[in-house]
């Protein structure tokens, strides 16, 4: 014998039934086998939701009620039943007393629990019915068997429990002498002994058939449904999820009670004792392994063996002074709940006796308060206690794992990685089996918690970064590009699975959490909503990913501004912008203490000298005890460009222009060319090497004539490049005798920084400085005579778009 259940989704379409009647007769040729079936898929929601319209008198229920009607007759269209008018009379027969009770319920305005284990029973009849008619059709050995007939429990309707002496010689006494060889029977629903109609709750069909299962002593029970078997956790929530081999009773029931849905929770305990072992498998992929529970020990290289979580929990605090020392608090909170039959999912109370924390469902919230706060209305009017703290939209997330009790630090990793995603815990329980770890989180948390704590305990080797770019000029453009280009290598050789999940340019974004397809990224772009600053860091948030990183490829002093923001919410930011490094000194070190504060990386290296690797050369040699005495610096690969093509037989004019063309200036030249952008970049070293500065404490000899520094427009700067032609080759000739190159200089010596124009002797390192290199001399105390000196290309998109990939993989490696 064998025994099998289907749920909603494997009897929920016509194809999906022909795959059950498929499997079934399959195991048919050998045994007899019986099947326990779910209501068509959603329908049990379907008549609930039609009987709560009735009874709140919505003539929607009518509609709900034709929709269900339409659900069940496509089905039966499709298997080709409706030529057989007894099974058709059948189904309307059920269908038009399915009708009487809710137009009864719309009536008397009312649905007791008693009726509404009536009403949700039409859905696992009718289902059992239609997959043992059609079998029957083809020619099987089938019969339906109203399990009602069979199943017997108390009167607790909507969850009555069952009496499994007399269930049990029932299923022994039937199955004795059936001789059919397929049964078909509706799970989930079953009778008191006074012949009222009952359910054994929601989810139910896997404990009938756990029921079934036990009484008639099985090999094994097979519960097949939509997944391939228990995942390491909810696979809808956790795309990286994936199925359990094997996994003990204590273990699924710990995840089925912490809401691992795949299996309804009682489930375990009627075969639990025979050591029957359940194989959950999947309807749409017969041939996938599945996932065996039973007694056997498991050896598994990760000590949790699945994350779990329960919605829809509401938290009540219970505290107060008075409660110190004194017995009986707990004794009365408890039998307070109980009486209103309030299931308690967690406690934890303070060693301090001074607090005692549940969690419930959300749904009795507001009994549980009154009845808990009439218990103490005595002690709450003295103030020995304060009246119950309600807090709602909360979630629980629980490790399970038998093994997780031998292995140190389990708990310190879950709250530090879930701490570091900014994720708030509202209140911890670990169970004294220690099988079990439970936090309570935001609702809105949930989804980032679970793929956080999955990468974290069971692909700890790839780790997956969001990054949320704005700004795709030039250089966002390359970014993109590169990510694309590098996407495959960074997972196989980095492990990191760098998604981009926004886009924005100055008109429109776009986002998706799966990661935007890089193929067609502009397309998706230009489709996208229109952009705002701050629509982006709502969408950012919203999406809530974790390893969130925002990448400002601007140079927009607004955009700037929204870094606290991002960081505030634990997302990194990696910037090229280099407004917010250069502002007032205050916000420059709020950003690196909220960095610290939130866990989130905030990194621009290409703020100096494109991709050249000379912020983290300077991180490293402070982080290592080294100490800068000075640095010299030529870091502006416009400045360079400009004076290595002009000379007697150039003009100042035609250089800038051309630099300008090509995409070596700020769009504004006079940026560059005032110095502005160099002194920027040596506030930004020396601040790095621990010195509070500011922009106007460095000390800034202009080259530019006097109108070029006093004019008020770009096109107006241009016409005094041209005026003061002889200015500029008064600067050329006066080198050129003194055998020197013009380079334009950083300095920073002890705390003092400086920039201009200076004449380089051909001894000088900066002498031989090519096209638009920047060159950087780093004196230290470990390098005090031959400084550490690194040298390249300091602008261009592709090295600044490489530099800003390179802070990107820093945060992956982190
Ligand atoms: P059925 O109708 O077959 O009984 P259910 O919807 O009750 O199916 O249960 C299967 C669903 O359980 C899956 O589709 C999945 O969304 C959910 N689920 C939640 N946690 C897990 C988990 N750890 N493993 C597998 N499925 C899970
Ligand atoms: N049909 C019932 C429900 O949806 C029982 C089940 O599917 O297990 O809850
Ligand atoms: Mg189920």
């Amino acid at each position: 014998m064998k025994v099998l259940k289907f749920g909603g989704t494997s009897v929920g379409s016509s194809k999906n039934i022909n795959n059950v009647i498929g499997i079934l007769e399959n195991y048919a040729k050998k045994n007899k086998v019986v099947c326990v079936v779910s209501a068509v898929g959603g329908i049990t929601d379907k008549l609930l939701v039609a009987g709560k319209q009735a009874q709140n008198k919505d003539t929607a229920y009518i509609d709900t009620f034709n929709l269900i009607k339409d659900i069940h007759f496509n089905i039966v269209n499709e298997l080709n039943l409706e030529k057989s008018s007894p099974i058709i009379a059948f189904i309307d027969e059920k269908l038009n007393e399915l009708k009487s009770l809710l137009d009864g319920i719309f009536l008397i305005n009312e649905l007791s629990p008693k009726t509404s284990d009536k009403l949700v029973s039409f859905g696992e009849l009718l289902s059992s019915y239609i997959i043992a008619e059609t079998m029957k059709n083809r020619g099987l050995s089938a019969e339906s068997k109203n399990s009602q007939e069979l199943m017997v429990t108390n009167s607790n309707f909507t969850k009555a429990e069952v009496d499994y002496a007399i269930t049990n010689k029932n299923l022994q006494a039937y199955f004795n002498t059936a001789s059919q060889q397929i049964t078909i029977l509706p799970g989930f629903i079953s009778k008191s002994k006074i012949e009222e109609q009952t359910t054994l709750g929601r989810g139910g069909s896997d404990f009938t058939a756990a029921i079934v299962a036990a009484a008639l002593k099985v090999e094994q029970l097979e519960i097949w449904t939509d997944v391939s078997g228990m995942f390491t956790t909810n696979p809808k929530l956790v795309k990286q999820a994936y199925p359990i081999e094997k996994i003990s009773y204590q273990e699924a029931m710990e995840l089925s009670h912490f809401g691992a849905k795949v299996l309804y929770p009682p489930t375990v305990q009627p075969v639990l004792d025979l050591n029957i072992p359940i194989h959950i498998k999947n309807t749409l992929e017969p041939e996938a392994a599945g996932t065996i529970i039973s007694n056997e020990e498991t050896i598994s290289t990760s000590p949790v063996k699945g994350i779990s979580n329960i919605g829809n929990i509401a938290l009540l605090t219970l505290q107060g002074s008075g409660m110190i020392g004194i017995p009986g608090f707990s004794k009365r909170l408890f039998e307070t709940l109980s009486q209103e039959k309030i299931n308690v999912i967690l406690i934890t109370q303070a060693s301090s006796e001074h607090s005692i924390c549940l969690g419930i469902d959300e749904n009795d919230a507001e009994v549980a308060k009154s009845a808990i706060d009439a218990t103490f209305d005595n002690e709450i009017a003295l103030h020995k206690i304060d009246p119950i703290i309600v807090e709602k939209d909360l979630s629980i997330i629980a490790l399970v794992g038998d093994n997780m009790k031998n292995h140190q630090g389990i708990s310190g990793k879950m709250f530090s990685t879930l701490g570091k995603n900014n994720i708030n815990i509202r209140a911890i329980a670990q169970g004294a089996s220690e099988k079990n770890i439970s936090a309570v989180i935001l609702q809105s948390d949930v989804k980032k918690a679970l793929n956080t704590l999955h990468e974290q305990f069971f692909e700890s080797k790839t780790k997956q970064l969001n990054v949320f770019i704005t700004g795709v000029g030039n250089v966002g453009e390359k970014l993109v590009e590169q990510i694309k280009q590098q996407r495959k290598y960074l997972k196989e050789n980095l492990k990191i699975n760098l998604r981009v999940a926004g886009l924005s340019n100055s008109r429109k974004m776009v986002f998706s959490e799966e990661g935007i397809d890089l193929t067609h990224w502009k397309e998706q772009l230009e489709n996208g909503e229109q952009a705002t600053l701050d629509g982006f860091f709502e969408n950012t948030k919203a999406l809530n990913l974790r390893n969130s990183i925002f990448v400002d490829v601007t140079a927009n002093k607004y955009v700037a501004g929204l870094y606290e923001k991002y960081l505030r919410q634990s997302i990194g930011v990696v910037a090229c912008n280099k407004i917010a490094c250069s502002s007032d000194y205050g916000n420059y070190k709020l950003l690196k203490r909220l960095s610290l504060k939130y866990n989130a990386p905030y990194l621009f290296e290409t703020n100096v000298g494109a991709g050249l690797p000379i912020i983290d050369t300077l991180n490293n040699l402070i982080a290592s005890g080294d100490k800068i005495t000075s640095i010299h610096a030529v870091l502006s690969g416009s400045l360079n460009f400009v004076f290595n093509n002009f000379n007697d037989s150039t003009k100042f004019y035609d250089v800038v222009k051309q630099a300008a063309a090509e995409g070596y200036t700020e769009p504004d030249p006079r940026i560059d060319l005032s110095g502005v952008d160099v002194a920027r970049k040596i506030l930004i070293l020396a601040r790095e090497s621990g010195v509070e500065m500011n922009l106007e404490d460095i000390e800034n000899t202009p080259f530019l004539s006097d109108s070029g520094m006093k004019s008020d427009s770009v096109d107006d700067f241009y016409q005094t490049l041209i005026k003061d032609e002889a200015h500029y080759q008064g600067l050329y000739a006066s080198a050129k005798a003194n055998h020197c190159q013009l380079k334009y200089v950083a300095q920073f010596n002890d705390g003092k920084a400086s920039v201009g124009l200076q004449e380089i002797p051909n001894d000088h390192p900066f002498y031989n400085l090519k096209g638009k290199d920047n060159i950087v001399m780093f004196y230290t105390q470990r390098y005090p005579e031959q400084p550490m000196i690194i040298k390249g290309a300091g602008a261009g998109a592709d090295v600044t778009a490489s530099g800003l990939f390179a802070d990107i993989i820093r945060v992956g490696n982190d």
